[in-house]
């Protein structure tokens, strides 16, 4: 089995993320796609970050159309920070050694994944696929330099439509009263608005 991970903050989750779990599930053939909600990720502890029931609940209603698309609480279920490594280890555990991981991810995050937690152990667990985000090169030369030319079939780049949305924006918006139609699924549009969230 082929599974893909889509790990973020997702406050809120937004097209960018769906189109482009949907884009890379294709391309690579995975059998479904895990959205995880990162409960305190450990380069966000400075930003106050959204309750986490309302992240995961907003994550379900993005998901729940797609059948390929499931999603883990299992961020939230762990103490302290939430790193990658310690969630690659559980899913490894719970899906057995048949069942290769690719883990997604922005171009813009995997430009400094050498300074992931424990980085290398990281990928020799999973794959990591770099989709592209607006005016960001992945250093493919700076990457095989830090994890050596084997561990570079763990890594892979693709070009998915390339939506120049972010959740950072749609914050931005809300606070400033416009509009984030067609940003976001509309489920989610009005879970923000009745739970008043990003005011
Ligand atoms: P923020 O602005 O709060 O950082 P974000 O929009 O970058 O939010 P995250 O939850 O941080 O969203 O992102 C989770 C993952 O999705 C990251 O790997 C990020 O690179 C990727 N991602 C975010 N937005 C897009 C997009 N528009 N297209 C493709 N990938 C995206
Ligand atoms: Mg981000």
């Amino acid at each position: 089995m082929k599974v893909g991970i889509m790990g973020g903050t997702f406050d809120p989750i937004h097209f960018g993320h769906l189109a482009t779990a949907e884009s890379v599930r294709e391309i690579f053939k995975l059998d479904e796609i895990l959205f995880i909600p990162s409960a305190r990720p450990p380069h966000k502890v400075e930003r106050q970050i959204t309750p986490e029931l309302h992240r995961l609940m907003m994550t379900f209603l993005a998901t729940k159309s797609n059948e390929f698309f499931q999603v883990s609480p299992m961020e939230f279920l762990r103490d302290g920070l939430s790193y990658t490594l310690d969630t690659m280890t559980e899913l490894t555990k719970k899906y057995g050694a048949g069942t290769e991981l690719f883990f997604i991810i922005g171009a813009d995050s995997m430009a400094d994944l050498s300074k992931w937690y424990k980085a290398r152990e990281l990928l020799s667990k999973a794959h990591f696929i770099a989709t592209n985000r607006p005016n960001v090169e992945v250093n493919l030369e700076a990457l095989k330099e830090f994890f050596g030319a084997s561990a570079m079939k763990h890594i892979h780049q693709v070009s998915t439509p390339g939506l120049e949305i972010s959740s950072t924006d749609i914050r931005e918006k809300i606070k400033s009263g416009k509009s984030i139609k067609y940003l976001v699924p509309e489920v989610v549009e009005e879970y923000i608005i009745k739970e008043r969230l990003y005011l």
